[in-house]
C-alpha cells in the first residue's frame, strides 16, 4: 500500500510555515496547518483550498504533550495518516546574557526543542506504521552562535543534533530526517527583530542582503523549495543532514 500523503506543518499561520504548507499543497500533500490559535491558520487554509489543495487548520501549542497528541490525532482521523513532519514553529526572546530571564530561556528552549521532540515522537507512530515518513526541522545559522541569542542558538544548535538522531533511530522504518538552516528570511520573525533595535525594515533588509555573498535576504519560499525535495521520494537517501539556505556559505 502507498503511504499517506498527509503532511503537518507547525507554526505555519505565516511566515516560513506558510509558505511550506501551501508548497506542500501544491506537491500533493494534504495538510495539517498547526499554529498556537485555530482560527490565526484560516489565511493559510483558505489559499491552500482557494488553490485547489486539501488543508485542515489545527490549533495546539507545541510544547504542550497534550495538545500536540490531540492535533495530531485530529489529523490522522480527518486527513489521514501523517507521515510527512515539518517543525517550524518558532519565537524569539533575544536578550544578552546578563539580562537573559529564565523564562526567556525556558519559552525558547520549549517551543523548539520540546515542540519538536513531543510533535515528532506523536508523528512517528503514524510514519513507522507507514514505513515510510520526513522529518524536516527548522534550525538557523544563529546555530553557529548569534549575539543576544544565547537561548535561540542553543536550541538551534540542540535542533541539530536531535534530527541527527532522528535519521539514525528512523531510518529503518523508511522515514529520514533533515535540519534546514535558513539566514535571513524576510518575516514577521526579522521585522520584529528591527524593530528590536529601532531599524527601520527596509534599511535593516538591505543591511542584511549587503552582506549575503547572492546579495538578497531570503523569501520563506526558499525555504519552502528545499522542503519540497527533502520531503519528495527522491531524497530517501538523504538523511541527517543540515543544509543551510542562506544564500551563501556558513563556517
Ligand atoms: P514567524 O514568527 O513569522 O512565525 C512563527 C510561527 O510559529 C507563528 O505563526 C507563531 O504563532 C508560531 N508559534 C510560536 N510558538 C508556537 C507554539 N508554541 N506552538 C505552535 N505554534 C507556535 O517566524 P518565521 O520567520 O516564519 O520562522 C519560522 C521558523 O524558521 C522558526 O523556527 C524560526 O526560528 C526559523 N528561522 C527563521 C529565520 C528568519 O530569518 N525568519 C531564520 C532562521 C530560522
Amino acid at each position: 500500500m502507498a503511504p499517506s500523503r498527509v503532511a503537518i506543518v507547525t507554526g505555519a499561520a505565516r511566515g516560513i510555515g506558510a509558505a511550506v504548507a501551501k508548497r506542500l499543497a501544491q506537491d500533493g500533500f494534504a495538510v495539517g496547518v498547526v499554529d498556537l490559535v485555530e482560527d490565526n491558520c484560516k489565511d493559510t487554509v483558505a489559499a491552500i483550498q482557494a488553490a485547489g489543495g486539501t488543508a485542515l487548520a489545527v490549533g495546539a501549542d507545541v510544547s504542550n504533550a497534550e495538545q500536540v497528541a490531540a492535533g495530531v490525532s485530529r489529523v490522522a482521523e480527518e486527513l489521514g495518516a501523517p507521515t510527512v513532519l515539518v517543525n517550524n514553529a518558532g519565537v524569539l526572546r533575544d536578550n544578552l546574557l546578563f539580562k537573559m530571564s529564565e523564562d526567556d530561556w525556558d519559552t525558547v528552549l520549549n517551543v523548539h526543542l520540546r515542540g519538536a521532540f513531543l510533535m515528532s515522537r506523536e508523528v512517528q507512530k503514524h510514519q513507522t506504521e507507514q514505513k515510510w515518513g520526513r522529518i524536516v526541522n527548522l534550525s538557523s545559522t544563529s546555530a553557529l552562535g548569534n549575539r543576544g541569542q544565547a537561548n535561540y542558538s542553543a536550541a538551534k544548535a540542540g535542533m541539530q543534533g536531535f534530527t541527527k538522531t532522528l535519521a539514525i533511530e528512523l531510518g529503518k522504518f523508511g522515514v529520514t530526517a533533515n535540519a534546514i538552516a535558513p539566514g535571513f528570511i524576510e518575516t514577521d520573525m526579522t521585522a520584529a527583530t528591527a524593530a528590536r533595535v529601532g531599524m527601520d525594515f527596509e534599511r535593516f533588509k538591505e543591511g542584511a542582503a549587503a552582506a549575503i555573498p547572492v546579495r538578497r535576504v531570503g523569501q520563506p519560499e526558499d525555504i519552502a523549495a528545499c522542503v519540497s525535495y527533502l520531503v519528495s521520494d527522491e531524497a530517501g537517501f538523504v538523511s541527517g543532514q543540515v543544509i543551510y539556505v542562506a544564500g551563501g556559505p556558513q563556517d
